[in-house]
């Protein structure tokens, strides 16, 4: 009996079904982006001074409290990096600020992951830098994604496919459709 290779399968945490600020449950905090410098934050943990949003996103209440951080990886850092909560005590949402240019749970930079898919597809093999499997991974979630939403149009343009699901809103390598 042949013994299969099941490690490696998982690579990021299950994803959620994204449902919508609406629906934000309690524990799962709304992800807010902020123009701000990934190796600051890291230097200067807990002391980084991080932007206060004006209103709550959920129920533009104007009054927004501190609640905490939470720890989160990203590549090219040697350790956790602090990210800023503030939860709204009028809807209870728990808001999450975190640097632009990274998708929703994933510790490349939209950069990196759109610059190993180029790469990918003018020579046919992995970048490199990025471990084989995960590379793999964002190349097959990007092909699945963009037949689903951009159809046979699109063709063999992954990189336009890339691109204009980042305009619709979507993380174009997420495996979640
Ligand atoms: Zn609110």
């Amino acid at each position: 009996m042949k013994k299969r290779a099941e490690s490696f399968r998982r690579t990021q945490p299950p994803l959620k079904q994204n449902r919508g600020a609406s629906s934000t449950r309690k524990d799962e905090a709304m992800i807010l982006p902020v123009v701000a410098v990934l190796k600051e934050i890291y230097e200067k943990g807990r002391d980084y001074l991080w932007p206060k949003p004006e209103v709550c996103p959920c129920c533009k209440a104007s009054r927004l409290w501190g609640h905490g951080f939470v720890l989160a990886y990203f590549d090219g850092q040697l350790g956790g990096v602090y990210l800023r909560r503030y939860r709204c005590p009028q809807c209870n949402s728990v808001l999450r600020l975190k640097p632009e240019g990274y998708f929703k749970r994933f510790q490349s930079s939209i950069q990196d992951i759109r610059a190993s898919i180029c790469h990918r597809l003018k020579s046919n093999c992995c970048q490199g830098g990025f471990s084989r499997t995960r590379e793999g991974h964002w190349y097959k979630a990007l092909k699945r994604k963009a037949k689903a939403y951009l159809g046979d149009a699109i063709g063999d343009d992954l990189l336009q496919a890339f691109d204009r699901l980042c305009q619709m809103g979507k993380v174009p390598v997420s495996r979640s459709i």
